[in-house]
């Protein structure tokens, strides 16, 4: 103690226990806490209120097996108790009727004595006897009985059952001379007897057998016998009697007289309500163990008075257990509504915290009283600073403070509008924000209203978005109204007019008709392609719309004589915004593209005609040459005819012979020139069914000029019953022609001798990706083509030759294109040596062409007209 006085350092200042407690006692009361408390603050809360709950049942189990144990000690107790008092008064009993015995055996030894020595007679000894008997109540029977044990004399109480009374002169019965009689006679000393009772004997007799000595002889007993009943009654004091059941009990457990318990059949005597006690049992003193004393308590009233107690405090704890079960079951119900409360609370809280919208709460007298999450962070003000102000508020921009104070009235006075209105909120930094608000009442539990409720956006984005959309669609709108093209939407089988831009509304007006015109004579189906096994009642029912709208538009090109303008229409399925399928027609105007075509086409066609005419030029030496021959032949004819006329004259038939000759060579030269003229002659490019053999003898006949002259020899092969072809022949003829002349001039530019100098041309029937038609190809035996030539073949004025214009292969091909026909070149090869090359075209025979797959090609293909 003599550190009691120093503060603890141990311990913090605040946990010093109060003065009357020493700072040791603190210190082990909180070590001991402590671990304690750690435990319980290391539970779950669900474990806590477990063990709360669990705590006080446990308490009131213990109680009651605390009273029940004491119940038992106490009974323990009270049972030894018990017992010490029967030993107590039992052993006292004893003593009674034992000093009784011993005194009656004083008297009756006297008796004896004075019988030996013979101081009294038979008289005298009834008379002592009867006496004794009237005196003494306990004592039935006194008799003399001499040595020969023969009943001298006997007297006994009137009382006593007859068959048990002894008669004089009668002799002992062998039983008791047996026994007692011969024992008292042998040790010269009063001798008690086993009581005897015969069968039927209700009062069973205690025997005393007292030796009559006369001068050391043996002269006979007196014997007396004792009722054990009255013994039981006289002997025993009166309060051990009311106590107790006393019986006195033979060595062989007989009952010989007094009361006896029923046993126990309530189980332990250590119940509370057990009845019984345990009897007690002792030997009565002179009788030794032939008499047997035992006494059994009564219950008292004491037991009851426990038992009650007990019953009592059972039935009290029972009701507390029971109590206490329901509050625990109550607690937790309470508990489950407070979990389910703080659960619906949390999920509010998180709710208006995640809420972007701000919530602002006022009383009816327009002071704020709450606001949440949202609204501190919009505007920047925390909620301490906002709640319990009044107008105006801090975030009311100054410039707008009348008409917020006129609204804060409407609000007050509950005259706002469902729909709100917008308002400019300033933040606490100054900036500022479009904000939307919202006004509710506020009602409380009682249905009473304690102020208004609002709720406040920031519309600042939306009408940002607003704006970017109106600008967007304003955009959308003026790129649509300024296009140089046609756009209308209608829905399919509607007269109703979604969408037309003011190139439509220019050429058609605001109707429908205009939309429905073009799709018509565009020769499109307003209906998209519907198919047979779907539902005719609804035709659109579960129509891959997808697929429509996403396919390729269509389009075609049209006249439209109201406008006197060609139209490019494309027409398209789409997906409205409200969902309907509708088409959309792209009208473009396509006027002056169709000049320009029209006027390439015209230009192609005199180029072609040029070309022509430029071949021919080309071809005039040639030309002149070959006429030469005719003209001179004429001429020869005509002077050989004159000088005959002018000589000797000429026979008739010799000058009929001549002028056909010269006929002859007349018309040959005519051919030559009308070839020639039909070959250049301008006119309309017209197709017709044209003979294959045809095109291929004219071609040859006048590229043979040309091949003649530059001693190329052709030789050409032409398949057999080849069908017509749908061709403008004099084009076709051009194509070979120039074929023919490039192939004699390649030859002839390599120089090649005579025996190499020859130009194959093959007509054959030829397929071409399944579409039947005819080819022809021109072989020849010249360089062949240089890589570069190759590259550059079909362009127009590409040319090697120093007088070359480099128009014809360009020609050529879209000669054979505007056929729908294809044309290709390439080289021929011995091993690595360039033998030549070779010119091919096929043209589709006429029933195929109209099959072929993309007629468009025709129109799409520059300068020649479809
Ligand atoms: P041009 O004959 O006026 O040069 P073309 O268009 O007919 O124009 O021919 C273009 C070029 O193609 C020619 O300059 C020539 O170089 C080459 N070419 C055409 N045919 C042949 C051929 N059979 N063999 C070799 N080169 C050829």
């Amino acid at each position: 103690m003599g550190n009691c006085c120093k503060p603890s350092h141990t311990l913090p200042p605040m946990s010093v226990p109060p003065s009357h407690q020493t700072p040791g006692q603190g210190l082990a009361a909180a070590e001991v806490r402590k671990p304690w408390r750690a435990w319980w603050r290391r539970q779950a809360p669900h474990r806590q209120d477990r063990f709360a709950a669990l705590a006080p049942l446990v308490a009131v189990v213990l109680f009651l097996a605390a009273i029940a144990s004491s119940f038992l000690y106490l009974r323990l107790e009270e049972i030894d108790r018990e017992q010490e008092a029967v030993k107590r008064d039992v052993e006292y009993a004893q003593q009674q009727i034992r000093l009784r015995l011993l005194e009656r055996q004083e008297q009756l030894m006297r008796v004896a004595r004075d019988a030996a020595n013979e101081e009294i007679d038979v008289e005298e000894f009834v008379s002592r006897a009867q006496s004794l008997i009237s005196q003494y109540p306990e004592l039935q029977a006194v008799s003399w009985i001499d040595e020969r044990r023969r009943i001298k004399t006997s007297y006994a109480a009137p009382s006593l059952h007859t068959p048990l009374m002894r008669m004089v002169d009668d002799v002992l019965r062998p039983g008791e001379t047996e026994t007692n009689f011969s024992l008292a006679r042998d040790l010269h000393q009063p001798v008690y007897g086993q009581p005897l009772g015969t069968a039927g004997d209700p009062t069973p007799l205690l025997q005393l057998h007292i030796p009559l000595t006369d001068r050391g002889r043996f002269a006979g007993v007196v014997l007396a016998e004792y009722g054990t009943d009255a013994l039981l009654r006289h002997g025993v004091p009166a309060e051990v009697l009311n106590k107790y059941a006393v019986a006195l009990v033979a060595s062989d457990g007989r009952m010989l007289a007094g009361t006896v318990m029923p046993p126990s059949t309530s189980g332990s005597r250590l119940l509370p309500w057990s009845s019984q006690a345990e009897p007690y049992e002792i030997p009565v003193s002179p009788v030794g163990n032939g008499l047997v004393l035992r006494a059994q308590a009564y219950r008292t009233s004491q037991g009851v008075v426990g038992s009650g107690l007990f019953w009592l405090v059972g039935a009290l704890s029972v009701l507390t257990a029971w109590m206490l079960i329901g509050s625990w079951s109550h607690t937790r119900k309470r508990q489950q509504a407070q979990q389910a409360l703080m659960a619906e609370t949390n999920f509010r809280r998180a709710m208006e915290n995640s809420m972007l919208t701000g919530m602002r709460a006022m009383d009816l007298q327009g002071r704020i009283t709450y606001v949440n999450a949202a609204f501190c962070q919009m505007t920047g003000w925390s909620e301490g600073e906002l709640v319990g102000r009044t107008a105006p508020f801090p975030y009311w921009p100054e410039e707008d403070l009348e008409y917020l104070i006129a609204r804060l009235e409407d609000e007050l006075n509950g005259r706002s509008t469902p729909s709100g209105f917008q308002l400019r909120i300033k933040r606490r930094d100054g900036s500022i924000f479009d904000a939307r608000l919202y006004i509710s009442p506020l009602i409380d539990a009682v249905g009473k209203q304690t102020g208004w409720m609002a709720s406040i956006t920031d519309i600042t984005e939306p009408n940002r978005i607003r704006e970017q959309l109106s600008a967007s669609y304003e955009r959308f709108t003026t790129v649509l109204e300024a296009l140089d093209a046609a756009v209308s939407v209608a829905p399919l089988g509607s007269p109703e007019l979604l969408f037309a831009n003011k190139l439509y509304r220019q050429w058609f007006g605001s109707q429908t008709h205009g939309h429905e015109s073009l799709v018509a004579r565009a020769g499109m189906p307003s209906m998209p392609p519907n198919d047979e096994h779907l539902d005719d009642v609804d035709a659109y029912a579960g129509l891959p719309t997808d697929s429509l709208t996403t396919s390729d538009a269509e389009s075609a090109e049209i006249h439209v004589a109201e406008l006197g303008k060609w139209l490019e229409v494309r027409a398209r399925y789409l997906s409205w915004v409200d969902g309907r399928l509708v088409q959309m027609v792209i009208a473009t105007d396509i006027t002056p593209r169709r000049l320009a075509e029209e006027q390439a086409a015209h230009h192609a066609e005199r180029a072609q005609t040029s070309s022509r005419l430029i071949t021919m030029g080309e071809m005039a030496s040639s030309v002149a040459h070959e006429l030469n021959q005719p003209l001179a032949a004429i001429t020869n004819y005509c002077n050989g005819m004159v000088s005959r006329l002018n000589g000797n004259g000429i026979a008739h038939e010799d000058l009929l012979a001549a002028l056909e000759k010269t006929s002859r060579q007349a018309q040959r030269a005519g051919q030559i020139i009308h070839r020639i003229q039909s070959f250049v002659k301008r006119s309309e490019p017209k197709r017709s069914l044209s003979n294959v053999q045809d095109i291929v003898q004219e071609s040859v006949e006048l590229a043979g000029i040309e091949l003649r002259r530059r001693n190329v020899r052709l030789s050409h092969y032409v398949a057999a019953r080849l069908p017509p072809l749908m061709v403008d022949p004099i084009l076709i003829e051009q194509v070979l022609v120039n074929l023919l002349r490039n192939a004699a001039e390649a030859i002839d530019s390599a120089q090649r001798p005579p025996q190499r100098r020859n130009i194959e041309l093959r007509v054959l029937p030829r397929q071409e990706a399944d579409v039947p038609g005819i080819e022809f190809a021109v072989t020849d035996t010249g360089t062949g083509l240089a890589p570069e030539v190759m590259e550059h073949l079909f362009e127009a004025f590409f040319s090697t030759k120093a007088h070359g214009m480099g128009i014809g292969l360009n020609l050529c091909r879209s000669i054979v294109e505007s056929h729908m026909g294809r044309m290709q070149a390439e080289n021929i090869y011995n091993g690595s040596e360039c033998m030549g090359c070779r010119f091919s075209f096929w043209i589709p025979l006429a029933k195929a062409a109209n099959a072929l797959p993309n007629p468009a090609n025709a129109a799409k293909t520059p300068g020649v007209p479809a």
